[in-house]
C-alpha cells in the first residue's frame, strides 16, 4: 500500500484516477478548491482535504511527510469556451502557475518519492496544427514553442518547471500530455465543459425534429480519451521508468460535426446541426467564435514505445456511456420541473 497525494480530485479526471488508486489498496489524501460534484467523497480517498492550492501554507498543509507519490491535477480550466475566449487568460496563468510553483517546491521539501504532472496538447505549436486532416503532434514538436492559448503557455512553463526540479533537486517525475479525456462524473455544463460533454448534453436536452447549435464550421478535427483509459495509462507511466513528457489520448480523430453525429445518433433523435460561426456567432454572444487550433490528433508512438500499451475503447463506446450518465441527470431535471 502506498500514500498517494491527488490535487484537484474534486475534478473529473482526478475523482476517476483517485477512485482507482483507493479501489487498488492505496491511502489516498485529495486537496481541491471544491467538493467533487458528483462522487462521494467515501467512494474516491481517505481524506478530503477542502484548500486553495495557490496559497503556499496550504500546500504545506497538504504535502505531508510520510506520502510516497503526488498526482497534480489541480489547474485552472475549462473547455473553449472558457480557454480560448481570453477573458480568462491572466487567472488561468496565476492561478495554475503558482499552484505549481507551490507543489513543485513542496514535493522536494517533504521528499516526495515521484510525482505526476497532467500537462496538455495544448502546448503544441498552432503552425503544426492547421491541416485538420493532418496535424503534428509528436512530442519533439513542442519547441520552438507557439500554443494557441495562455492556458498552453502555462502548462509548457509547468512542465519544464517540474524537470528543473528534476534535474536540480532529482525530484522524480511523470509528465503526460493529455489529449481531450472526457466520460461520466465530469463537468457538462455551464461554460466549462468541452466538446464531447457538451454535444452530449445537447443532444439530451434537444427534443426529437429539433436542432442544436455546433461552434464553427464543424470540420476540425479532434481525438477524445476515455477517463478509464486516461488513468489506466497514467498508472503505468507511474510505474514506468520513462518521464516523458508523452501523449496521453486517443488516435479516433474525427471532426467536431461527426462527433456532435454521434451524439446525435445515440440519442436516437431527429435533431439537425447549425454550425454557427463568424459574423453571426459575434452578434449572437458578443465575442469571437473560440475554435482552438484546427486540428489536433494523439501520436501514440512514443507512449506504446516506452509503456508497451494502446488504447482499447473506440469512442462510440465511450460516449455511449457518458450519454446515459448526461440523460439520466437531464430526465431528472426534467421530472422535477414538470412534478
Ligand atoms: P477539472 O477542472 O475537472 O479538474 C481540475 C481540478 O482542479 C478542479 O476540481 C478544480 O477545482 C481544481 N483546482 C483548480 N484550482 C485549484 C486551486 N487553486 N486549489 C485547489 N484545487 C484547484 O479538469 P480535468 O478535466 O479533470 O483536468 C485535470 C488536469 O488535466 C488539469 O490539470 C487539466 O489541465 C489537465 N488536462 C485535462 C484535459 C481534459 O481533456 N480533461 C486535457 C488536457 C489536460
Amino acid at each position: 500500500m502506498k500514500k498517494v497525494i491527488v490535487l484537484g480530485g474534486g475534478g473529473f479526471i482526478g475523482g476517476h484516477l483517485a477512485k482507482r488508486l483507493k479501489q487498488d489498496g492505496n491511502y489516498v489524501r485529495i486537496c481541491d478548491i471544491k467538493s467533487h460534484e458528483y462522487f462521494d467523497h467515501r467512494e474516491i480517498c481517505n481524506e478530503f482535504i477542502l484548500g486553495d492550492l495557490t496559497d503556499p501554507k496550504t500546500v504545506e498543509l497538504v504535502i505531508g511527510v510520510g506520502f510516497d507519490e503526488v498526482y497534480q491535477l489541480a489547474a485552472d480550466m475549462g473547455g473553449a469556451g472558457y480557454i480560448f475566449t481570453g477573458q480568462n487568460d491572466a487567472n488561468v496563468m496565476q492561478n495554475s502557475a503558482l499552484i505549481n510553483l507551490n507543489v513543485s517546491k513542496e514535493a522536494v521539501a517533504k521528499k516526495i518519492k515521484k510525482l505526476f504532472y497532467s500537462s496538455s496538447a495544448c502546448i503544441y505549436p498552432e503552425n503544426n496544427q492547421l491541416d485538420p486532416s493532418n496535424p503534428n503532434c509528436e512530442e519533439s514538436s513542442a519547441y520552438p514553442a507557439n500554443p494557441d492559448s495562455e492556458y498552453g503557455w502555462e502548462k509548457l512553463f509547468s512542465e519544464r518547471l517540474y524537470l528543473a526540479f528534476n534535474r536540480n533537486y532529482k525530484l522524480d517525475v511523470r509528465i503526460a500530455r493529455f489529449h481531450n479525456v472526457f466520460g461520466p462524473q465530469g463537468t457538462w455544463r455551464g461554460g466549462k465543459e468541452k466538446a464531447p460533454a457538451a454535444m452530449l448534453r445537447k443532444a439530451a436536452e434537444t427534443p426529437d425534429g429539433g436542432a442544436f447549435e455546433v461552434w464553427g464550421d464543424g470540420a476540425q478535427t479532434r481525438s477524445f480519451l476515455y477517463v478509464d483509459e486516461c488513468v489506466d495509462a497514467v498508472l503505468s507511466l507511474m510505474e514506468s521508468d520513462f518521464s516523458g513528457p508523452v501523449n496521453i489520448g486517443s488516435e479516433e480523430k474525427v471532426t467536431i460535426n461527426q462527433l456532435a453525429q454521434m451524439a446525435i445518433d445515440i440519442s436516437c433523435k431527429n435533431i439537425s446541426i447549425h454550425n454557427i460561426y463568424g459574423d453571426e456567432f459575434f452578434n449572437k454572444y458578443g465575442f469571437k467564435c473560440p475554435l482552438g487550433v484546427r486540428g489536433r490528433n494523439s501520436d501514440n508512438r512514443l507512449f506504446k514505445k516506452e509503456m508497451n500499451w494502446e488504447v482499447s475503447t473506440p469512442l462510440i463506446e465511450g460516449m455511449t456511456k457518458t450519454y446515459e450518465w448526461i440523460n439520466k441527470i437531464v430526465a431528472h431535471a426534467n421530472e422535477a420541473v414538470f412534478a
